[in-house]
């Protein structure tokens, strides 16, 4: 077992993880450099595509040094927030972990929240700056910040480009010297954590595991430890990152099983598989349960098609465990799902595969939070999941609203934005440290706020420079009210939002006007009006049709004109009828969008 090696990647988005990857794939053989497309570990379509990685990707490499052969199992891990629990479980799979970050960008808040679960996870970390072949790279101050919010010093920090495999070389060899190997047990009951697991069409649930006691092989009596589920290894092996078969795996090594499964609930992240016939008594401690945090509620558009999204949302379960979603009805949409999401991205990206691989048209509500609120009647608490849940005003007894706790990290030249904007969006900042010429800011802030375009107004504030992280937090009292839309003077339950007192008249107007910049005219002038229970807050008014559909959208955003018209040209079969109207369902994408 000395010569094994476990670790992972772990970094703020885009300061190259994946591509370190490929470069350490190259140096141990296990691809044809020819056949290597770029950014082999994100496998799916939207991850090649925005360069991002949604699923973790363990791959094994086989490496020679000196006159030693190493094992070393690699594990590749996302970077975006939305994504943050499943870089935990990729720690708890691994003694080390790389600490990647940029030359050009240096620390962001999630290289920060990163290191401190991997700390937390007691794994050796090896710092590094990449990026070095970029003319624009500071290894000085990235240096300096390394070692003012982390304490690393600077013989320890190793410099490379993952592009051009300077210093790749050295970094294998580093892992090596300094990654402890596996404590190895392998005469104790089998003890493996399933860190993740996936479906496969002919093998069935196929565990992602890492044995940290025992041993198992191919046709063992396995089981797992919190549903006592059995079942038999139907294939055991590991990554090359392809599927190879070897029949066993001991302790120290990652590796899968196909379980014969069909259900994969049963297989859950965190749990302890161990074989029937002597389970071990000390089982793993599991990991976090994913929260949804952001509910939407999507319909197909063309309402036939009910069925179709149900088994493509039964389908994407099978490999989004985190996927979380029941049935919905809307009087004006017909019949659909409520969908819970990490977050934002995790929402959009969910929402685009069903499009593209289901090649379904989905309408979606905008995103809402799960309020807490508290009955007159026994006191009885309901967890309100969208404005049509929300409870007849007179009543309720309170209301409380999730809310999460962010990191902000940010050059100095930029803190006063900052600071008014949290400020705009309800946060309370509760500390502020200086890193250099970084500032780390903490906030508590409504995830409310967080999901209504927060990131992008920060991003804009900062010109880019800003980067964030959040977790959930708690439910605290806040005066929840509901909004409601009326179109023509019929209220439109889909488009209602809930929203706190203080917020109302504000959001009733930014809505009103949002509303009234993506319905196109009709064959009449059409009232926009948005109210809280009788009183109408704002109101705008669409004039009459015109020949040209575009005319009064070329004041506005230029891009969503075009996609505009060219969803348009589509014809008919677009268009949603509600109330009196037909409307594009532009009209509600538009109003999830974040833009
Ligand atoms: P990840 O999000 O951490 O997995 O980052 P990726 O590996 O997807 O890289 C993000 C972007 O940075 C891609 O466009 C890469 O080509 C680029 N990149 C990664 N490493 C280097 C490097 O060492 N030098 C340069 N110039 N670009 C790099
Ligand atoms: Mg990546």
């Amino acid at each position: 077992m000395n010569n094994l090696r476990n670790f992972c990647v772990i970094s703020h988005i885009d300061h190259g993880k994946t591509t370190l990857t490929d470069r350490f794939l190259e140096l141990a053989h296990a691809v044809n450099a020819s056949k290597l497309t770029q950014r082999l570990l994100d496998s799916n379509p939207i991850e090649q595509e925005r360069g991002i990685t949604i699923k973790l990707a363990p791959v094994r490499l086989t490496y020679h040094l000196k006159s030693n052969i190493y094992i070393l199992n690699l594990i590749d891990t996302p970077g975006h927030v939305d994504f943050s629990y499943e870089v935990s479980r990729s720690l708890a799979a691994c003694e080390g972990a790389l600490l990647l970050v940029d030359a050009t960008q240096g620390i962001q808040a999630q290289t920060l929240s990163n290191a401190y679960k991997a700390v937390s996870a007691n794994l050796e970390i090896i710092p590094v700056i990449n990026k070095i072949d970029l003319a624009a790279a500071e290894v000085d101050l990235v240096t300096k910040q390394l070692n003012e919010a982390l304490g690393f010093k600077k013989e320890e920090i190793k410099l490379i480009s993952a592009k051009t495999g300077q210093g790749v070389k050295e970094l294998l060899d580093t892992i090596i010297a300094q990654v402890p190997a596996p404590k190895a047990n392998p005469e104790q009951p089998l003890k493996a954590l399933v860190f993740n697991s996936i479906y496969d069409t002919h093998l069935g649930v196929v565990a992602y595991v890492r044995l940290f006691a025992g041993s198992l092989k191919k046709g063992d009596k396995l089981s797992f430890i919190s549903n006592h589920h059995q079942f038999a290894a139907e294939a055991v092996g590991y990554f090359l990152p392809a599927r190879h078969l070897t029949g066993n795996l001991s302790s120290g090594e990652v590796g899968f099983v196909a379980t014969g499964l069909k259900d994969i609930s049963l297989a859950r992240v965190g749990d302890t598989m161990t074989q029937a016939l002597n389970p071990t008594d000390s089982p793993l401690p599991g990991y976090r349960e994913p929260k949804p945090m952001v509910f939407m509620d999507l319909y197909p558009s063309d309402s036939s098609d009910f069925i179709k999204l149900k088994s493509a949302l039964e389908k994407l379960r099978l490999v989004d465990a985190s996927l979380n979603y029941s049935p919905v009805g809307s009087s004006v949409l017909g019949s659909g799902f409520k969908i819970g999401f990490q977050g934002l991205l995790h929402a959009e990206i969910v929402q685009e595969r069903l499009e593209r691989e289901f090649d379904l048209e989905l309408i979606s509500t905008s995103p809402a939070v799960e309020y807490q609120v508290e009955l007159n009647k026994n006191r009885e608490l309901l967890t309100v999941r969208s404005p049509a849940e929300f409870p007849d005003p007179t009543l309720i007894n309170q209301t409380r609203e999730p809310v999460a706790a962010m990191t902000i990290f940010t050059p100095k030249d930029y803190l006063g934005s900052v600071l008014t904007l949290s400020q705009n969006h309800r946060a309370t900042l509760t500390d502020q440290q200086f890193f250099g010429n970084q500032v780390k800011l903490s906030y508590d802030i409504p995830l409310q706020e967080l999901i209504s375009g927060f990131f992008n107004q920060l991003k804009s504030a900062t010109s880019g420079f800003a980067s964030l992280d959040w977790q959930w937090l708690d439910y605290r009292s806040a005066d929840v009210v509901k909004l409601t839309v009326l179109l023509n003077r019929a209220e439109i339950e889909p488009l209602s939002v809930l929203t706190v007192r203080d917020k109302a008249d504000r959001l009733a107007k930014e809505l009103a006007a949002k509303l009234k910049k993506v319905i196109p005219r009709q064959q009449f002038e059409l009232p926009i009006q948005v109210a809280l229970g009788g009183k109408i807050l704002a109101r705008e008014t669409v004039k009459a049709f015109r020949k040209d559909v575009t005319a009064k959208l070329y004041g506005g955003d230029r891009t969503r004109a075009m996609k505009l018209l060219e969803k348009q040209k589509k014809g008919k079969k677009r268009l949603k009828r509600i109330g009196s109207l037909n409307l594009p369902q532009e009209v509600f994408r538009a109003l999830v969008s974040q833009s």
